[in-house]
C-alpha cells in the first residue's frame, strides 16, 4: 500500500466543473476564488495525506447561497465539499473529483441563545471558542473541545468530541437539531428545541457524522451547559502506562464523574514541557479535573487520589488557580503541535481508535510494543476516559520504508482496536484515510449506508470519494 493508494479514484466532470467555476464567478463575484494558493488551503492540509485541491472556492454567506451552490453543482453534476476551518485529518476536506468547496467561514454569526433552555442555535461558521467567548457572561459554556478551534458545522459534520466527551458526551450528544442543505438544494430543518423527540426518523444524528457526504450543515442547534460551581484538577505521575491505564478503567467502572481524564506518555511530556514550557516529570501522566458543587469536587479529589495511589500513581500537582488549570488543558490542547516539535521536517499521522474502557490497557500496551518494534517515534495522548487514544507517528516522507512501517502500524492498529469491540475512529472521522476498515467494522451495515448515501445523493455530487467505498 502507498499513500496514494488510501485515496478512492473518483472521475472529474472537466466540461461541468468549467460550466459551474464559470457560473458561480459569476454570481459570487469576489466571493468566488479560482486562486491556486487558496484552492490548496481549502484541499488537506494538516497530515502527510496528499492535497487534492477543489476547482473553486465559494465563501457563502447564508443558508439560501449555500443552497444556490449546491443546486448550480447539482445541475452540472460538479462535486461541492463543505469546508469549516480544514482541521480533519483523513483528508476529509480532499477534492479528488475537483469541484467547489463552500467555505462556511462567513456564517459565522450566533442566532439564538435561550439561557432558560439552555440551548444555542448558530451558524455552522461558529466556531467552538467563538461560541464560549460569546457565552462568557451568560454563566453557560460549550464544552465540546476538539484540539482545533474547529467549526461546529464541521464538528458535527465529522461527530467530534475532546477532553471533555467523557462527561458532556460527543456531538452525537450536543447537537438537538440542524438546518441541512440536501444533495438537490432543498433546505431541511431535522428537529426543533425540544430535549428529546420520537418523530419519525431521527435525521439529526443522520447528519451528525456523515462529513458533508449527505448534506450541508448551515445551522446548529446545540446543548449548552451551566458552568459549573467548583472545578479542580492536575497531573499524576505513574511508574508506566499499564498502571496509568488501570487507574482510568477503576475511575469509569467506580462511575466516579470525572469532567476529564486524559494520558500522555513519557514522549509526550517531553514535547509539551519544550512547547509549552512545562517542568513535568517525564512520565506517563493523567491530566484531571472534576466539576461540580465545592463539597463535590473535593469528594471527587480524594476518590481518584485513592484510585490513583491504589495504581501505583506518584504525587498529585493540583492546579487550584484558573490560569494554572488554564495553562495545562492549554498544553494538552496543543499537544499534536508540540509532538511536530520533536522532530522538525517530520510529517505527523495522527491515528485515532476507541475500544471498550475494560480493553483499554491491553490495547495501549500491545500498540506500544508494536510501535517499538516497527522503530517508529509516536508520542501517544489520548481521552482514556472514553477508551479513546492516539499515537502521532513522526514519519519523513521521503522515506519509503518509514512510510510502509508507519502505514503497517497504523493497519494494525485499526485492526486491534476493532478485533477487540472498538472502532477504527473514536472522534476524528472516515474521511479518506479510514474508508477501508469500514468493511470490518461495519460489515453489511456498510452496504445500508450505501443505500442511504444512493437515496440521498444520487448523482454522488456530495463530497465525493469519502466515508462509503460506492
Ligand atoms: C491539533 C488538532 C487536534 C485535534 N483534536 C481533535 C479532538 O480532540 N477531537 C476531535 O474530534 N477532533 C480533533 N481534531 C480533528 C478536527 O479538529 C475535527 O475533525 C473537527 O471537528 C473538524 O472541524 P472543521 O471545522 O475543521 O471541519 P473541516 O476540516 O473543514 O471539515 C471536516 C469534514 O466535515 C465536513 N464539513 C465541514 N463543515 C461542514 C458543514 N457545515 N456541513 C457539512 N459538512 C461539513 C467537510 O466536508 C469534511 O468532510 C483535531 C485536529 C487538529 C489539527
Amino acid at each position: 500500500m502507498t499513500l496514494v493508494s488510501l485515496q478512492m479514484p473518483v472521475e472529474r466532470n472537466e466540461t461541468g466543473i468549467a460550466l459551474a467555476v464559470a457560473i458561480l464567478a459569476q454570481r459570487f463575484g469576489d466571493r468566488f476564488s479560482a486562486a491556486a494558493a487558496l484552492r490548496e488551503q481549502h484541499g488537506h492540509t494538516t497530515t502527510w495525506l496528499p492535497n487534492q485541491a477543489p476547482d473553486g472556492v465559494v465563501f457563502a454567506e447564508s443558508t439560501e447561497e449555500v443552497a444556490e451552490v449546491v443546486k448550480v453543482c447539482a445541475e452540472h453534476k460538479v462535486p461541492v465539499i463543505a469546508f469549516g476551518t480544514g482541521s480533519s485529518l483523513e483528508g476529509h476536506v480532499n477534492a479528488p473529483a475537483g469541484g467547489i468547496s463552500v467555505d462556511m467561514s462567513r456564517m459565522n454569526r450566533v442566532l439564538q441563545v435561550n439561557a432558560d433552555d439552555l440551548d444555542c442555535v448558530v451558524e455552522a461558521g461558529v466556531t467552538r471558542k467563538q461560541l464560549n467567548e460569546y457565552l462568557r457572561d451568560t454563566g453557560l459554556f460549550f464544552p465540546i473541545d476538539p484540539g482545533a478551534d474547529a467549526s461546529l458545522g464541521g464538528m458535527a459534520a465529522t461527530r467530534a468530541s475532546g477532553t471533555n466527551a467523557v462527561r458532556y458526551g460527543t456531538m452525537k450528544d450536543a447537537v438537538l437539531a440542524l438546518t441541512v442543505v440536501m444533495a438537490d438544494g432543498t433546505v431541511v430543518h431535522t428537529g426543533g428545541r425540544a430535549r428529546k423527540s420520537s418523530a419519525g426518523y431521527d435525521l439529526t444524528r443522520l447528519m451528525v457524522g456523515s462529513e458533508g457526504t449527505l448534506g450541508i450543515i448551515t445551522e446548529v442547534t446545540l446543548r449548552l451547559h451551566g458552568i459549573p460551581e467548583a472545578v479542580s484538577g492536575g497531573v499524576c505521575p505513574f511508574p508506566d502506562l499499564e498502571s496509568a491505564c488501570n487507574a482510568v478503567i477503576t475511575t469509569i467502572q467506580c462511575g466516579l464523574p470525572v469532567a476529564r481524564i486524559e494520558l500522555l506518555d513519557a514522549l509526550q511530556i517531553r514535547a509539551c514541557n519544550a512547547y509549552s514550557k512545562l517542568d513535568l516529570v517525564e512520565t506517563p501522566t493523567l491530566f484531571v479535573e472534576f466539576h461540580g458543587s465545592e463539597a463535590g469536587v473535593r469528594e471527587q479529589s480524594e476518590l481518584f487520589g485513592e484510585i490513583a495511589r491504589d495504581n501505583g500513581g506518584g504525587e498529585f500537582t493540583w492546579a487550584t488557580k484558573a490560569e494554572e488549570r488554564s495553562r495545562l488543558w492549554s498544553a494538552r490542547h496543543d499537544a499534536y503541535w508540540a509532538a511536530l516539535g520533536l522532530r522538525p521536517g517530520a510529517k505527523g499521522v495522527s491515528t485515532d481508535v476507541c475500544v471498550p474502557i475494560s480493553r483499554l490497557a491491553d490495547c495501549i500496551k500491545a500498540t506500544m510494543a508494536d510501535l517499538n518494534e516497527a522503530g517508529l517515534i509516536g508520542p501517544l495522548v489520548g481521552h482514556v476516559g472514553d477508551g479513546n487514544f492516539h499515537t502521532l507517528v513522526l514519519v519523513d516522507v521521503d522515506n519509503p520504508q518509514e512510510i510502509a512501517a508507519a502505514e503497517g502500524f497504523i493497519e494494525r492498529l485499526n485492526w486491534r482496536a476493532i478485533e477487540m469491540g472498538g472502532t477504527c475512529t473514536g472522534e476524528h472521522g472516515v474521511g479518506q484515510g479510514k474508508m477501508k476498515y469500514l468493511t470490518r467494522e461495519h460489515g453489511a451495515g456498510l452496504d445500508v449506508m450505501r443505500a442511504v448515501k444512493a437515496a440521498l445523493d444520487p448523482a454522488g455530487i456530495l463530497n465525493p470519494g469519502k466515508v462509503v467505498p460506492m
